[in-house]
């Protein structure tokens, strides 16, 4: 039997790419990255078993941490790429909250899917105009992570009245925890109230301060109350049981302009089952929704008109 001469079948990192991109659903940045790594080392990825192989290691969280491995700067992730990743697989967690949106926690069921439509769910104001949200952060996060966390909180105090502080004895607060994806309750729960980053898949600023505003009480942008003016859902294309997280909600805008640049939007091709759209710009399909890689202004807009003014 003839032996198959491998460099024939060599693909090109370019069809590689292209395989990756639909599953994952990853940067363009990072695309490049991987197809200059290819080149240097096709041999090593020249079957269609390895292709195979690749795919499904783009599915999981440790494709994240090659990434960031890789490119050493986890800015180039918006928090919808991380997120979307991150959550792939949260119907199947167990003894977890309820995981509404994407990456929302719901108590109680579907019912309580539209939560903090009254101020009962903000966080108190004190006396000197500040709002102190008492904060745990676990002791499982590496000092690495912690020092990221940190970073994230910090940045709502030089652009908002938020003060996000260490716990001492509050009722109310916010426990930041390393479970399974990344999630976050909306608004204040009472309590202890868990937001989870999931190591290794959830620690990068965007995606730290996209779950923060969720529990500072805020949705997602694509969810507004007002987004058909702006944005065509695409339901064709979207994954089955993923329908639930375009639902629209009735949200409190805070008299601000729809924001394709907002942290809390989620990407053009989220929650695909074919690769490809399921939310595009009604006027310019052409806008880059869903690349956030910090707060926009809006997101600081909305936090001191709903928190500081
Ligand atoms: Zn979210």
């Amino acid at each position: 039997m003839q032996k198959k001469t491998k460099k024939k079948e060599i693909p090109s990192a370019y069809i590689f790419c292209a395989s990756l991109e639909k599953v994952a659903s990853h940067t363009s940045a990072a695309c490049r990255v991987l197809q200059l790594l290819l080149r240097i080392r096709a041999v090593q990825v020249s079957t269609i078993g390895a292709i195979k192989r690749a795919a499904w290691f783009a599915q999981t969280n440790a494709f994240n941490m090659f990434l960031l491995h890789v490119l050493g700067n986890a800015e180039v992730f918006s928090a919808s790429n991380v997120i979307e990743r991150a959550n792939r697989n949260l119907g199947r967690m167990i003894g977890g909250p309820r995981i509404m949106f994407g990456d929302v926690a719901v108590e109680g069921g579907f019912q309580s899917g539209v939560p903090c439509t009254s101020r009962d769910c903000l966080w108190p104001k004190s006396k000197n105009g500040k709002v102190y949200v008492p904060v745990v952060v676990s002791k499982k996060f590496s000092s690495r992570e912690t020092e990221a966390i940190r970073c994230a909180l910090d940045s709502f105090h030089s652009k908002t009245c938020v003060r996000f502080m260490k716990r001492s004895s509050e009722r109310d607060y916010i426990d930041i925890t390393p479970k399974e994806g990344c999630w976050s309750y909306i608004g204040r729960t009472t309590g202890r109230q868990e937001l989870s980053l999931q190591r290794g898949a959830c620690l990068h600023r965007p995606t730290i301060q996209h779950e923060l505003l969720h529990a500072l009480g805020f949705h997602h942008e694509h969810s507004r109350s007002d987004r058909d003016n702006h944005v065509h859902v695409l339901y064709r294309n979207i994954m089955p049981g993923a329908e639930g997280q375009f639902q629209k909600v009735r949200t409190n805008n805070q008299v601000s302009p729809y924001d394709y640049s907002s942290v809390m939007h989620y990407g053009r091709a989220d929650f695909s089952r074919n690769g490809e759209p399921t939310i595009i710009p009604v006027h310019d399909g052409s806008i880059p929704i869903g690349r956030a890689t910090q707060m926009s202004l809006s997101d600081v807009l909305r936090v001191n008109r709903l928190y500081c003014q």
